[in-house]
């Protein structure tokens, strides 16, 4: 089967073209990183606009790209939520338009359910059941695995996600939008143990995270360094990036251990952190635990994990309708599976 995935949820604009949930054929991204960077995050109203101006050149370019031609797409998946309304909105109904135009089916898929199943689009997807931790803008949670469709919930963050950490303390080293990228290079330049910072939750035997306080203790620590923390800011980057990593590696390593779980995997945005995935895979190592982590363009937003959801959504007969409508906030409850 031949889906074509749809993805606007927040500031990239993205459409993939994949064969059955996990043969990616094409996949294009449009960031409006440089638009949003001037205003320091992400300025909706614009985000909506820039999707307008982008949806149809992306749809055409990733179906161009993948050599199928469009009448031989056998339906799409589109993201429904959460994320900006307005920006959701544009996908939602663009992919509506194209799956009535096309006389095809469609369904809406839940944006983190996809970053979960972009896993399965790497070359050696971990078998069931295993750990997983989503790790992205808005998000950071602990999953136990136990089917394509099933994901029980372990534990999530009470404040900010780890990837608004990252881009709150870019913004405060001014370093600017977005920041994780920004910092993981820098933290790689930095000596990790001169501004020890708090591992907020580390002793915790629960897989919930805390991330609002390594923020403000950076805060802190530039409060009270005016004159000498931009000079410092290697260090203050690389004292910040090994407390997150040290909370994320140990928890996903024990939900994994505690869990009977031989694989572990990582996604989402902040995935990408190569403080990150070298420490996880180290640490699983040593436990004798096997890491999936999808390739870099897999780990930020992206249409083709949109797809892979969309896939097994589709094949089970499932469909969405012209009175659907998009979500703002976390539907996914993936306990009640
Ligand atoms: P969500 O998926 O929770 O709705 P989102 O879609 O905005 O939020 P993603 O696109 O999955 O989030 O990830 C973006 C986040 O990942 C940003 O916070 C960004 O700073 C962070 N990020 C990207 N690369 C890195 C990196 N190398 N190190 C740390 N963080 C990173
Ligand atoms: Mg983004
Ligand atoms: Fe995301």
């Amino acid at each position: 089967m031949i889906v074509l995935g749809i993805e606007s949820s927040c500031d990239e604009t993205a459409a993939a073209v994949v064969r059955d949930g996990h043969e990616v054929l094409a996949s294009v991204v449009a960031s409006q990183v440089d638009i949003h960077h001037i205003y320091g995050g992400v300025v909706p109203e614009l985000a909506s606009r820039k999707h307008i101006e982008a949806i149809v050149p992306v749809v055409n370019g990733a179906i161009a790209q993948s050599g199928i031609p469009a009448d031989r797409i056998d339906g799409v998946a589109v993201t429904q939520g959460p994320g900006l309304v307005g920006s959701l909105l544009v996908g939602f109904s663009f992919a509506k338009g194209f799956a009535y135009g096309h006389g095809i089916p469609w369904v809406g898929v839940d944006h983190l359910e996809a970053h979960l199943n972009s896993v399965f689009l790497a070359p050696d997807p971990p078998p069931f059941p295993f750990v997983a931790l989503l790790v992205s803008g808005g998000h950071t949670s602990i999953y136990r695995a136990t089917g394509h469709r099933k994901f029980h919930l372990l534990g999530q963050t009470r404040d900010d996600a780890a990837g608004e950490a990252y881009d709150k303390v870019a913004k405060m080293l001014g370093l600017g939008y977005p920041g994780g990228v920004v910092i993981d290079r820098l933290a790689a330049e930095g000596d990790p143990e001169k501004i020890r910072l708090p591992r907020p939750f580390l002793d915790k035997d629960r897989y919930d995270f805390s991330f609002s306080g390594i923020k403000t203790a950076v805060m802190r620590y530039i409060q009270t360094h005016p004159n000498t923390f931009k000079s410092d800011q290697a260090h203050i980057a690389a004292g910040f990036q090994a407390a997150v990593v040290d909370v994320l590696a140990y928890k996903i390593i024990h939900a994994a251990q505690e869990n009977g779980c031989r694989h572990l995997a990582v996604v989402g945005g902040v995935a990408a952190n190569q403080g990150l995935r070298t420490a996880v895979s180290r640490d699983a190592a040593k436990a004798g635990i096997d890491v999936h982590i999808p390739s870099l363009d897999l780990c930020g937003d992206n249409a083709a994990m949109v797809a892979a959801v969309g896939y097994h959504r589709l094949a089970a007969g499932e469909r969405s309708t012209m009175a659907d409508d998009v979500y703002s906030r976390v539907k996914f409850r993936p306990n009640c599976r």
